[in-house]
């Protein structure tokens, strides 16, 4: 991973993991995957998870309380990333856009709201299920 030459072993491995299954899996599914690799305990595993979220290589789904891989981590602009999740088919599918941002951002501060996070999950069907 050129963009994060700083992961340790089991970071790797858990965000090849999401890379290759290229969907969401909760922190338990991860650590079934990873069994063979050595990896025995759940707080390795979420050790790892936190350590990714917080690079951004990482996503948390918190309505299906998953990870995914970030699909596009060089076009972080803003902070706020928004997920169409399909319910039929499992397929998270990530979008960023600055006016997204913007918006929100206007509305905390006409609130005087200090946001912590901000979460964007869309549920529905995708293309190809609908
Ligand atoms: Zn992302
Ligand atoms: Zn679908």
């Amino acid at each position: 991973m050129s963009a994060a030459p700083d992961l340790t072993r089991n970071q790797e491995l858990v965000l090849g993991t999401l890379l290759r299954v290229d969907g969401p899996l909760s922190a338990y599914q991860i650590l079934d995957e990873l069994r063979g690799e050595g990896l025995r305990a759940p707080l390795q595993v979420y050790r790892a998870l936190d350590k990714l979220t917080e690079m951004k290589l990482v996503h948390r789904i918190e309505t299906l309380n998953a990870f995914v891989a970030c699909s596009h981590h060089a076009e972080h602009a803003g902070e706020t990333v928004a997920f169409a999740i399909c319910e039929a088919c499992g397929k998270v599918t990530e979008f960023s856009d600055p006016a997204l941002q913007k918006q929100i951002g206007a509305w905390t501060r006409r609130h005087d709201f200090l946001p912590a996070r901000t979460t964007l999950e869309i549920k529905g069907l995708c293309a190809a299920c609908r």
